[in-house]
């Protein structure tokens, strides 16, 4: 079958892995030509977006929480 078509990984090397790329476009969405953006952290300022778990806000930086208030 597939003989050789790859050459042996030489030893001491790590094969490549490919890294996961950054989602911050995620966490923009424009909505009738307006950007919304998610919240930023107030402690790590803008940049850093707050995690958004089930009724809360986390900041994976610092690891500021804030909890969402439901109206
Ligand atoms: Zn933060």
């Amino acid at each position: 079958m597939a003989k050789g078509k790859k050459s042996k990984a030489k030893e001491g090397k790590k094969p490549h892995k490919n890294k996961p790329t950054s989602k911050k476009y995620t966490k923009y969405k424009i909505v009738d030509g307006k950007i919304i953006r998610e919240k930023f952290c107030p402690r790590c300022g803008p940049g850093v977006f707050l995690m958004n778990a089930t009724g809360r806000l986390y900041c994976g930086k610092c690891h500021y929480s804030e909890f969402e208030t439901k109206k």
